[in-house]
């Protein structure tokens, strides 16, 4: 089928899914395929739930109703109508990448422009190549601006989410050592993620950056740009205090936010900028701002009967874990104790940069510090305040038998260690 002519079906359907499970009537099933399904065999049930068609990519899963229209790969057919509905859009879109903070950037973004606007961003973490497409799709005449997140992993797959989603202007939150599976070095991931500054200088598009990022400075030196910082940028915001919540001054306004930690400043700043750019005005964006609360453990701020808690057990790679590690040691608080867990996906480089943090750690005395998780388990130190173990299970006994209280507690470990479990012992 031409994509033309499903791109029509698709205006005339309520929409699309790729999952059976939130199926809504009259919608444009595709069926995709994972690690573990298939989702062709789940046509049938997609159309009994109500979808008007299925797109499905083997034919022996073909239901004899007129309602499955077979294609080569709907993974491929799915991204070709994303691009082609992305020509019949006539808005700008802002599209996000970078290896920590897209998301949280992304939704002060978002919160901001929505005080305007009538926007269309990522949901939740959808940032890959089926989220990229499955953003897009959602947008339609009444979205005004489009904000979206991209997520990458390897080499390429940013400059072919720009191919779909065609940005207007781009936004790299930071280059940190995230995926070093997939990207080899630190370079690997400023060559990645700036696939986007080059898929936007190609179409003379814009870019903006933080002036606080010399690297991205440099980079975006020969492309259109708005730059953002403390002092003689075309955008200024200023840290005002970071000891608890982040607090900026922009434009003569004192905006408390609901995050912490250092590295939200950046995250803060660039939604001002963005909203300023937009010509949001500094109380819609204060409002905005203010208004953002953080979920889904990313720097949560939790205050418990015994304990004051980070929660920030959403991800963690060596940038950001060192981040977070920095931010607790100048938070304000007495008794401070890490909790820390294992970074996955840094393939040969796993050794050496748990090794780093343990390291670290070593020479700077928290008042205690577990170490969870067989990466850390493995790592060396000579200091009595850092105590290792090797699965969750022996952390969480160990804390039953000697309970923490009346401490300043950071939780952070990648996502596969769901070290929000711990919440459950105090
Ligand atoms: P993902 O790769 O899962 O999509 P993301 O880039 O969307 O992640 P967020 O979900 O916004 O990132 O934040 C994840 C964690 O990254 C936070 O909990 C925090 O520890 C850290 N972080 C957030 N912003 C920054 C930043 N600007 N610089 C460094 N670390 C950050
Ligand atoms: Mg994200």
């Amino acid at each position: 089928m031409k994509t033309e002519t499903l791109h029509q079906l698709f205006l005339e359907s309520s929409g699309v899914s790729t999952d059976t499970r939130k199926i809504t009537k009259d919608c444009l099933f595709f069926a995709l395929k994972g690690d573990n399904f298939n989702g062709n065999a789940f046509a049938s049930e997609a159309i009994e739930k109500g979808a008007k068609y299925v797109v499905i990519d083997e034919s022996v899963y073909h239901i004899p109703n007129g309602k499955t229209i077979l294609c080569e790969n709907a993974l491929e057919t799915l991204q070709e109508l994303a691009r082609f509905h992305r020509k019949f859009l006539n808005i700008p879109i802002l599209a996000l990448t970078g290896s920590n903070g897209k998301t949280t950037t992304k939704e002060l973004i978002n919160a901001v422009l929505s005080e305007k606007f009538n926007t269309t961003a990522t949901s939740g973490n959808l940032n890959n190549h089926i989220g990229v497409p499955l953003t897009l799709l959602k947008m339609n005449s009444k979205t005004e601006i489009g904000v979206v997140e991209m997520g990458a992993n390897h080499h390429n797959e940013i400059a072919k989410l720009c191919t779909i989603a065609e940005p207007d202007y781009g936004y790299i939150t930071n280059f940190g050592k995230a995926h070093l599976e997939g990207f080899g070095s630190l370079e690997g991931v400023v060559k990645a993620k700036t696939e986007l500054y080059r898929h936007l200088q190609a179409n003379d598009k814009l870019v903006f950056v933080n002036a606080r990022d010399k690297r991205q400075m440099k980079l975006s030196e020969d492309i259109k740009r708005y730059t953002f910082g403390e002092k003689e940028q075309d955008c200024m915001v200023t840290l005002k205090n970071a000891s608890k919540h982040v607090e900026v001054l922009f434009k003569g306004q004192h905006i408390h936010s609901n995050l912490i930690g250092l590295y939200n400043f950046n995250n803060v700043a660039a939604a001002i900028a963005i909203g300023d750019f937009f010509g949001i005005s500094s109380e819609a964006i204060k409002r905005a701002i203010e208004k953002y609360i953080p979920n889904n453990n990313r720097s949560q701020l939790i205050e418990k009967a015994t304990n004051k808690i980070i929660l920030d057990a959403y991800n963690a790679n060596p940038t950001s874990m060192l981040a977070a590690i920095e931010n607790f040691k100048q938070a304000e608080g007495n008794e401070k104790i890490l909790i820390l867990g294992d970074m996955f996906e840094l393939g040969s480089d796993a050794p050496l940069e748990h090794q780093h943090i343990t390291t670290f750690l070593e020479h700077h005395p928290f008042g205690k510090a577990y170490l969870v998780g067989s990466n850390f388990k493995k790592t060396r130190h000579n200091a009595n305040h850092i105590m290792q173990f090797e699965t969750f299970e022996s952390l969480s006994a160990h804390l039953k038998k000697h309970p923490l209280e009346r401490n300043f507690i950071l939780i952070k470990g990648s996502r596969g260690m769901a070290l929000e479990r711990v919440l459950e012992i105090f």
